[in-house]
């Protein structure tokens, strides 16, 4: 045996005991992970450099556990919209995220309404300055100077399992340009949707989501182009203060009332 004896040995993996890739396949705490089980793990499991093998099977298992319930689930209720969707049984108490139309086949974390403990809203608003040429040809500024704005719109949702803590929901497909849009306020709308809609399955409120769904179906199909200072106060809100909406709407920057 040289000097290079044991490189080229594949190691092999804790769960199932077959080869890892060249690089060692995937660290945990006390082992390691080939390509096909970590394909198995939920993709919100995060840090498995912090986790054993143990935990591994132990997760495993509540993967299988998943799979059946993914089976069995009824969909009874659909929100959202070019992105992320929220798929309820309202029957079972269940919850699906997922912003894939396969996600049947995806096995996807089902959540118990009982695990929301709540979601907060971040509209991302990203700014790009709008160049004019001088009468050299050299790309210069607008006096006054002009942007061109875009949005992503996103609820971080707090939930307690014993394998994560939060998921981010990017509730719009494309990003939106500019403010004074339908696109953006379609998606606005939706993204109350979904934090109002979470709020009540969170407090077990279940007899109010089919209005609640019906109030957004017809406020989403008619999206308002032009926001004024009255916006807020002519929604209606099943758990948040109009303040919340309004702190969190970036459009507000951009009107003078
Ligand atoms: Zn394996």
């Amino acid at each position: 045996m040289g000097v290079f004896g044991n490189i080229f040995e594949r190691k092999l993996c804790d769960i199932c005991g077959k080869e890892c890739n060249i690089f060692g396949g995937t660290k945990l705490k006390d082992g390691r992970l080939c390509k096909e089980c970590v394909n198995k793990l939920s993709p919100r499991l995060e840090n498995l450099k912090h986790l054993t093998v143990d935990d591994i099977r132990d997760h495993l298992a509540y993967r299988e556990e998943n799979e059946e319930k993914v089976k069995n689930f009824n969909v009874t209720h659909v929100i959202g919209g070019k992105g992320t969707k929220l798929y309820l049984d309202i029957e079972k108490k269940e919850l699906i995220i997922s912003n894939e139309n396969n996600w049947r086949n995806t096995n996807p974390d089902v959540l118990n309404f009982s695990q929301i403990v709540g979601n907060d809203v971040d509209i991302k608003e990203n700014r790009t300055e709008l160049k004019t040429k001088d009468e050299n040809g050299k790309e210069v500024s607008f006096d006054p100077k002009q942007y061109k704005y875009s949005y992503n719109f996103y609820i971080y949702l707090d939930v307690n399992t014993p394998w994560f803590n939060s998921i981010p929901i990017k509730v719009n497909g494309y990003t939106v340009e500019g403010f004074d849009s339908y696109d953006y306020d379609t998606c606005y709308l939706q993204t109350q949707e979904m934090c109002e809609i979470l709020d009540l399955l969170k407090d077990d409120q279940l007899d109010v989501v089919d209005e609640a769904i019906e109030y957004y179906k017809e406020l989403e199909n008619s999206p308002r182009k032009k926001y004024n200072k009255t916006y807020y106060a002519n929604s209606k809100r099943y758990s948040r203060s109009s303040d919340y909406y309004e702190k969190k709407d970036p459009r507000k920057n951009h009107y003078k009332f």
